[in-house]
């Protein structure tokens, strides 16, 4: 226990570069590698949402965070947190672009992929709807831009790019260069565009600045699309669309537009909206729309003098469930590395943290569901927070760790966005390891886990992992295993645990997630968003509930 506070007190000072590296706390590789067999075993059914699984998750990993000595952090002194979804299945879907005489049909999958997540509508239908091109559809006032220029959008059908402003041309820097902000995702735009009351969304594809192909785009909106139960059927727009970029060309061309010269346009502030004269859009689908219930599993452990103030530790349950069979006639998707391997981890990290000293302030394990549908369950969350987000300190999100064993460097998705950075950065040096911003930022990683939805409303979150070179050998063998998962495992059925994995990466990583929780557990210090990071206003709007 000795060095558990020393190194909370050193990291809680100033003194932050005289941290000598101790082996304590003890994280367990034989620990992490059982609950990675067991949550990844072919009877857990690939952790499906609401399928008889979800019991057998919720009773495995409460059970081991009663065994730790945590309390119920959940919904009415329980373990979990029921999370209500919507699940939206569009049908009949019948659709068409007109300029004047031409006519183009929009078949779903091919030309266009259409959805809806609008609650209470169960047909969608919009006749020769006006188009508008915004643009990257971006309202961002700390960045003194406006794409919609207060014009009214309302009953329009916004034709939007992908990602934001300065991603064809960097050096403009006007959203922070090459990397992707959150203006840039598709969930946004989905966001703005319901705030301007439009009637629907178009967003052109285009494969470098999406990040993925059009088959990615067709895979993931022609089946049911998930959403959290919204009281306001207003924070959804009737229509969410993607075009191929080719059909975007044609009808701007038939429309007397250059899309090429409006992208251009669309890079600069002074940009204006820009209707399709005489061009529309017929629309008529049908939505099938059922509530399920599915459940985040939260453990607590009590602050001793600050226990209204939480930190978080957070990772996802639930992976794809049963799909179609692989070429081995395999159709169970085990999720071992995605995200067994981070559920492993909470759940150690729950051991250690009861197993030592209690913290001054509250320390909450969250394992989130529905985080394959779209981060639904930390949505939820985030949005029905059981401990308030003002007074929640931060956060680590833990998504695939490394089992690969140790590398030279620690990688942070959403560097520049806080402090964070400068934290974890002594704790990793500290281990004789380098910090490294994400290797492809422009990608939007950041907005893609469970961190998310938590920064997205002001909560300073850190999702950061090994990365870079293997410093063991044999190093090769560490490297194609590695590259191996992300070409045939990822979201494949393939995706199992295996008794060969070395666990010395993630436990050098859970050290580091220890040492920033413990070191801010036990301060009266808040991390702060840095200037410019998009996720700052929302913490300010709050700074008068914390101390
Ligand atoms: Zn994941």
């Amino acid at each position: 226990m000795r060095s558990f506070t020393a190194i909370a007190a050193l990291l809680a000072g100033l003194s932050l570069t005289a941290v000598a590296w101790a082996q304590d706390p003890a994280f367990d590789g034989a620990r992490l590698s059982e609950h990675i067999r067991i949550l990844s075993a072919d009877d857990f059914e690939g952790r499906g949402i609401a399928t008889p699984a979800e019991q057998k998750v919720i009773d495995y990993v409460s059970g081991q965070f009663e065994a730790a000595g945590l309390q119920p952090g959940g919904d009415n002194g329980g373990w979990t947190q029921a999370v209500a979804l919507n699940r939206f299945s569009a049908s009949n879907i019948q659709a068409r672009l007109t300029v004047g005489d031409w006519t183009l049909p929009l078949a779903q999958g091919e030309q266009i992929v259409i959805s809806s997540r609008r609650p209470g509508e169960d047909h969608v239908m919009l006749m020769d709807a006006p188009l508008v091109f915004v643009g990257y559809g971006v309202k961002a006032p700390e960045r003194d831009w406006d794409d919609f220029k207060g014009q009214d959008m309302r009953g329009k059908i916004l034709v939007v790019l992908v990602n934001d402003a300065d991603f064809e041309e960097p050096a403009l820097n006007t959203f922070g260069g090459r990397a992707m902000t959150y203006y840039g995702r598709w969930t946004y735009k989905y966001e703005e565009a319901a705030r301007q009351g439009a009637a629907g969304v178009i967003i052109v594809h285009e494969t470098d600045p999406a990040s993925y192909g059009w088959t990615t785009v067709r895979n993931s909106w022609t089946g049911p699309n998930f959403d959290i139960v919204r009281a306001n059927a207003d924070e959804r727009v009737p229509m969410e669309s993607w075009i191929q970029r080719d059909v975007a060309v044609d009808l701007f061309q038939h429309a007397g537009l250059d899309f090429e010269a409006l992208k251009v346009q669309a890079r600069s502030r002074d940009f204006q909206p820009v209707t399709l004269e005489g061009a529309g859009m017929d629309v008529m689908f049908d939505v099938a729309s059922q509530r399920i219930e599915t459940h985040n599993i939260i453990g607590r452990l009590e602050g001793s003098t600050h226990p209204d103030e939480t930190f978080l530790y957070t990772g996802h349950w639930d992976h794809i469930g049963v799909g179609t069979p692989d070429a081995n006639g395999d159709a169970i998707f085990n999720g071992a590395i995605d995200n067994a391997s981070g559920i492993a981890g909470l759940i150690e990290l729950a051991r250690v943290y009861a197993a030592g000293e209690r913290p001054e302030r509250s320390i909450v394990f969250i394992g989130f569901t529905a985080e394959e549908s779209g981060l639904l369950g930390s949505e939820y969350y985030a949005a029905n927070p059981i401990y308030p987000l003002a007074t929640t300190v931060g956060g680590v999100n833990m998504d695939s760790a490394n089992v690969y064993g140790r590398t030279a460097a620690f990688g942070v998705v959403g560097f520049g966005q806080s402090d964070f950075d400068e934290r974890m950065a002594v704790i990793v040096e500290g281990q004789g390891r380098v910090i490294q911003p994400d290797g492809n930022p422009a990608s939007g990683t950041y907005f893609r886990s469970d961190h998310f939805p938590l920064a997205k409303r002001g909560v300073p979150m850190a999702y950061a992992k090994s990365s870079g070179a293997f410093v063991e050998e044999p190093i090769a063998e560490r490297l194609a295993s590695r590259d191996a998962y992300t070409a045939n495992r990822y979201h494949q059925a393939e995706d199992e645990w295996s008794a060969d994995w070395d666990y010395s990466g993630q436990i050098q990583d859970l050290q580091v997630y220890w040492s920033l929780g413990q070191g801010l557990a036990n301060s009266r210090d808040w991390p702060q968003w840095k200037d410019g990071s998009e996720f700052g206003p929302a913490r300010a709007a709050t700074a008068g509930e914390r101390e």
